[in-house]
Parts: structure tokens; C-alpha cells; sequence
């Protein structure tokens, strides 16, 4: 939002920033490019980071696997959420890489808009502080200029995951 009002762009795709580049010729992403941001610090970035862990270290992480279907492949988002809500330690540390991604995402957005606060929506945003404390914690490492001015606050999204079908609903009916 710029001065209350939705920012769209010149064509009305604007404001992706899930597709901004993170790695360069990192993971394939939907929108044909690699390395985006949404390929780290999403919910489907939570679990390939849950999988990850799981393949380098599965004694380690077989607690985790045991949640699903004891397939890596198996194994949900919501289980992962879940291991890291009861204290698992592979589950925090997949919050804890998505966290940092995002972070990075929200401390680039700082630098380009100076925002006054960052509103996080989708499925993954349901874990709250568990993902939350790791997201500011790496923004507020990684913000240029430190100490020049306040770090935006970072708010889960009130409508949580229905945000994006409720902002349709809003559109069709104007
Ligand atoms: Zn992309």
C-alpha cells in the first residue's frame, strides 16, 4: 500500500516481490526464473528445507519424518508446523532457514521502500512467532544504513491465508 492506496503497477502485476531474485541460477520457480525468493522463504520453501535436513541427517531428523508418512516426499508443511509448534528441533531449524530468507527479502524491500511495516500473508504465516522471530531478527541484521531509521514492523496478515481470496472477492464486487 502507497499512501493507502493498493500499488499495482503499470501493468497490475506489480509488487511480486516473492520473484526477486535471491540465488543466482538457484532453484527453478514457477514463473520461469531461477532463484527467487519464493523458492527460500515460502511455505513450500519451508518444507523443501524440512526435506533437505531430513535427506543430510535422517537419524536426526527421523521424529520429523515419522509425522508424515515416513517418506521424505510424504511429509506436509502443516506436519513440519506442527513438529515445530511440540519443540522439534529439525522443524525450528527449517523455520529458522525460511526465516532468514525472508528476512533478507524484507531488509532489500526496507532499502527500495522504506516501509512502515511489512504484512506477511499465506498458509506458512499460521506458525506465527516461529516464524516470525527468525524473519525480524535477519532483517534487522541485514538493513542498510542501521540505526538511520526505525525497522518497519513485520505482522502476520489478519485474513491469514483466505487474504488473497477475500482481496478477489473485493475486486469483482467494485
Ligand atoms: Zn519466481
Amino acid at each position: 500500500m502507497l499512501d493507502d492506496e493498493l500499488y499495482r503497477g503499470a501493468y497490475g502485476i506489480g509488487a511480486e516481490f516473492g520473484h526477486m531474485r535471491a540465488v543466482p541460477e538457484g532453484h527453478l520457480c514457477g514463473c520461469g526464473i531461477r532463484g527467487c525468493f519464493e523458492q527460500y522463504a515460502s511455505g513450500n520453501a519451508l518444507l523443501r528445507h524440512a526435506r533437505e535436513a531430513i535427506h543430510a541427517s535422517p537419524d536426526i531428523a527421523k521424529n520429523l519424518l515419522a509425522r508424515g508418512d515416513g517418506t521424505i516426499e510424504g511429509l506436509t508443511g502443516r506436519q513440519v508446523t506442527a513438529a515445530a509448534q511440540d519443540g522439534d528441533t529439525v522443524a525450528i531449524a527449517a523455520f529458522n532457514t525460511t526465516g532468514q530468507w525472508l528476512g533478507a527479502l524484507c531488509a532489500s524491500l526496507v532499502a527500495a521502500l522504506d516501509p512502515e511495516a511489512i504484512v506477511i500473508g499465506g498458509g506458512v504465516i499460521d506458525a506465527g512467532d516461529i516464524l516470525l522471530t527468525p524473519t525480524r531478527d535477519s532483517m534487522n541484521r541485514l538493513i542498510p544504513f542501521t540505526g538511520k531509521r526505525p525497522a518497519p514492523v513485520i505482522v502476520p496478515a489478519t485474513l491469514g491465508n483466505d487474504a488473497g481470496l477475500v482481496g478477489v472477492a473485493d475486486l469483482a464486487r467494485r
